[in-house]
């Protein structure tokens, strides 16, 4: 299993559209183990626009650069959270824009680039500067609207240092696989490297047993007989975002139980709408990944139910 990352179980979210936690769901479903699936790493910036799945990610390098995060008046609101400020890490970051947009209410706060050097800007950050700017943001007059977005699931399918789930001979590497190479939060590229590491293992530990493995062959084909095709998109699209909105107001940087036990009662209502469907439809890949989504967020909430310690990416009100 190589199916990459969870973030868009999220409403925001830097991944990409196809990263709905597809094979963690399906291991889960079979029994595999996961863990640590409730340290979900938020990147503090990524590009905030209202209507888009995926959002543009905006360096850290760039406050490093020197630019500050503001609220709508212009406050350096950093400072009331953090001595460092804008330079706070990735953590404290992203929990204190969090809490400026609860308090505030607003949807996004800033990054000012407006004060920095835009020559040196252009050389360093091209890209974020043409992205911007297509956008119709000019970093050397506007400031940049942003917003926290799920960026890197840790945890997944448990495997050993060969890349061995608990499943026999079921293999996984990459963001779906929790190797516990990251701890309860993973250092900033660290991922690919794990990717790397863990594929080498799981490929060379497999061809040493496929000769030993007696595949299956009969294997039925798929029946979907008495199925209809739905007429009812809607049914799929609108529980996405509600599930996306859901997980994103009470499962995302700060958690608290009285949260998570209202998405757990929302999930499980999701869920039974959802199996209804795939019961009674003929499948289709939007269904299979809401039916995914559904599983990874019911993950989610109920580990972090079951975590008694603030730690890592991972934070609960109700623990401090
Ligand atoms: C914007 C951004 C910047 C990042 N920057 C860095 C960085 O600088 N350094 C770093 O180390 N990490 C970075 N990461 C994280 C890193 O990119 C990912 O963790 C890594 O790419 C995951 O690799 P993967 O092979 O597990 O998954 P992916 O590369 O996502 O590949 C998964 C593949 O599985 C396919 N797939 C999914 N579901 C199914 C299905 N049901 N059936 C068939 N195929 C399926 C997908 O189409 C995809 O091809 C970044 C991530 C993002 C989003």
């Amino acid at each position: 299993m190589a199916s990459g990352g969870i973030g868009q179980v999220y409403g925001h979210t830097t991944n990409p559209k196809v990263a709905t936690g597809d094979g963690v769901a399906m291991a889960y479903r079979i029994g595999a183990d996961i863990k640590e699936i409730e340290f979900v790493q938020f990147h503090p910036t990524a590009l905030y626009e209202p209507f888009a799945s995926s959002t543009f990610l905006i360096s850290e390098a760039v406050r490093g650069f020197g630019a500050e995060l503001k609220n709508k008046s212009g406050e350096k609101f950093m400072y009331n959270y953090d001595a460092r400020g804008s330079l706070a890490s990735r953590d404290i970051v992203a929990r204190a824009i969090d809490a400026e947009l609860k308090n505030t209410g607003e949807n996004c706060v800033y990054l000012d680039c407006t004060e920095l050097n835009q020559a040196d800007f252009s050389m360093h950050f091209p890209t974020i500067k043409n992205t911007c700017l297509q956008k119709g943001i000019n970093v050397q007059n506007d400031w940049i609207p942003v917003i926290p977005a799920a960026h890197y699931g840790c945890g997944g399918i448990k495997v050993d240092k060969d890349g061995r789930s608990s499943i026999n001979n079921l293999f996984a590497c990459g963001e779906c696989a929790q190797t516990g190479l990251h701890g309860a939060n993973r250092l900033a590229s660290n991922s690919l490297l794990e990717a790397f590491v863990f594929a080498d293992k799981a490929a060379n530990k497999s061809a040493e047993l496929i000769e030993q493995i007696v595949l299956p062959i009969n294997i039925p084909d798929w029946n979907d007989e008495g199925t209809i095709i739905s007429k009812e998109m809607v049914l799929i699209s609108h529980n996405r975002v509600e599930l996306q909105q859901m997980m994103q107001n009470y499962v995302a940087i700060v958690r608290s139980n009285i949260r998570l036990e209202r998405a757990l009662k929302r999930v499980k209502l999701l869920y039974d709408e959802t199996e209804k469907l795939y019961q009674s439809s003929k499948i289709s890949p939007q269904l299979c990944e809401l039916r995914n989504m559904i599983t990874v967020a019911y993950l989610i909430i109920t580990h972090s139910l079951q975590r008694k310690e603030n730690r890592g990416g991972f934070y609960n009100t109700d623990l401090v």
